[in-house]
């Protein structure tokens, strides 16, 4: 297990961090532990906390320069899109600074045992156990809401992004969190396990593969401990006949490619009514004709590299194995020749349903195209896969869409955009995509205690 930053870029090792013992991971549980405890942090008045989110928000704004470089140089992120990263965290603390006190207002019940109502109090300390491909913003949509209502959260962050992960700990800690509030340790799968194991631990949130939130679900659920599980996703982007097809070919090309396609919600699986399919495709290969590849620091680059060489040899492999079960490749199909982890981007059509890739997630620059008759053969497409994160409909036809949207079996679908986040937005999925929320007043809620007081 290492904990090394490798700049995607130049392909050098730049730093590696020595692991957390044991022993200083139990300890940083002690801290958090007294952090949830303090009459001053977890069991204090709510203005202590919401202080500290305008603080960290304020710090994200005064850090962006500084932060955004670190995710480039961790794991690849284009500068500018790093920025806009860091912006969108400033905004969680700050949606969470302004609106705790709203959601987390007591709810009287009307009862003849006399007054009664349902009070929303901390829990203790979350493990959160968070990937590399948004190295800010997924820490802080753990650690906006668990702020506001006062639990503790030990971090564990993705081996790949360390610098991010130091960074976060210590604009918080200069943001006013009290020791212990939010700590990052550099530790194995098994300390994981056995901190779940631990009673002060009271919670566990989880984003990344299916396979890590399998184990860790299971740990979760064996210690009795509420979770939720932000996993993959195989998302939908369907093209109506009646589709804006400038519109659709730009916003999929950016759903596809940005991050270099190392995106949840993604646009995995391009579904294309026939009439239009033609020019969709043209469209869409011209665009991923179009991308600039180079230093993601430079601000001329459009395209980034994946965030490591094992991300890069694993779409490598998912795209060979793909082409050998009958797919075809329009463009692309290959590492780049490049410096740097490059994928080209590319479209594969051709995708049998006994196609691996056909039920595969691909993390990288690789769009998967179909082409269907009609809005019944969509739906059943847009389901038949295990997993159910979001999926974007495009249609000229507002009614026509929603009628689709009802249809799709995932958390999210949005209508003439790609699926995407904002603080005030649920996030989450269905299936094997996860189950909880983050964001918005649905992630709030994921870990309180709704505790019932009645005075007789
Ligand atoms: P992982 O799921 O392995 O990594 C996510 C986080 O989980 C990391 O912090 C990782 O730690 C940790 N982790 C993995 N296994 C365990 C375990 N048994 N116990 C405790 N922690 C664990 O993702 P990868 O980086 O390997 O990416 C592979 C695939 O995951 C992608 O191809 C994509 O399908 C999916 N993914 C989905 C994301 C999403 O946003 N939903 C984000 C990232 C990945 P460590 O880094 O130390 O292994």
């Amino acid at each position: 297990m290492t904990y090394q930053t490798v700049n995607p870029y130049t392909e050098q090792v730049v730093k590696t961090y020595p692991g957390h013992t044991d022993q200083q991971a139990f300890d940083a549980l002690a801290r958090a532990d007294a952090a949830f405890r303090s009459p001053t942090w977890g069991q204090g008045p709510l203005e202590n906390r919401t202080r500290v989110l305008s603080k960290i928000a304020d710090l994200f704004e005064m850090r962006a320069e500084e932060l955004a470089h670190a995710a480039t140089i961790d794991m690849g992120k284009r500068l500018e899109d790093a920025k806009d990263e860091v912006k969108l965290c400033g905004g969680i603390a700050r949606y969470y600074a302004d609106n705790a006190h709203e959601f987390l207002k007591p709810t009287p019940y009307k009862t003849s045992m006399g007054d009664a109502w349902v009070e929303n109090a901390p829990i203790g300390t979350l493990v959160a156990v968070e990937p590399w491909n948004f190295p800010f913003y997924q820490l802080i949509r753990v650690v906006g809401p668990a702020f506001a209502i006062g639990n503790s959260v030990l971090i564990k962050h993705a081996e790949g992004v360390p610098q991010c992960a130091e960074l976060f700990e210590s604009l918080v800690r200069d943001a006013g969190a009290p020791d212990g509030a939010c700590v990052n340790l550099f530790i194995t799968p098994d300390q994981v396990e056995a901190l779940i194991g631990d009673d002060r631990v009271q919670g566990v949130a989880l984003t990344g593969s299916e396979r890590a939130g399998t184990a860790v679900a299971a740990t979760a659920a064996k210690q009795l401990k509420k979770s939720t599980m932000e996993l993959g996703g195989m998302d939908v982007f369907a093209v109506l006949d009646d589709a804006d097809l400038a519109r659709a070919i730009e916003i999929g090309t950016v759903a596809r490619l940005s991050n270099a396609g190392q995106v949840c919600t993604a646009a995995k699986r391009f579904v294309v009514h026939e009439s239009v399919a033609e020019s969709f495709v043209e469209g869409l290969k011209a665009e991923f004709a179009k991308v600039r590849m180079g230093d993601p620091l430079d601000k001329d680059t459009t395209f980034q590299p994946m965030s490591s060489r094992r991300a890069l040899e694993t779409i490598e492999e998912q795209v060979k194995d793909a082409v050998k079960h009958g797919a075809k490749v329009l463009v692309g199909g290959k590492r780049a020749d490049h410096q740097g982890f490059f994928y080209e981007p590319t479209i594969l059509t051709g995708i049998d349903r006994d196609n691996p890739a056909f039920r595969t997630e691909f993390f990288g620059p690789v769009a998967q195209v179909y082409v269907v008759r009609n809005d019944d053969e969509l739906v059943v497409l847009a389901n038949d896969s295990r997993y159910g994160l979001g999926g974007s409909i495009f249609s000229k036809d507002e009614k026509r869409a929603r009628a689709l949207a009802s249809r799709i079996e995932t958390g999210m679908v949005f209508i003439n955009q790609w699926t995407s986040t904002a603080p005030e937005l649920p996030f989450g999925g269905v299936k094997r995509s996860g189950y909880g929320r983050e964001l918005g007043d649905l992630g709030i809620m994921e870990f309180v205690n709704r505790k019932l007081v009645v005075v007789a």
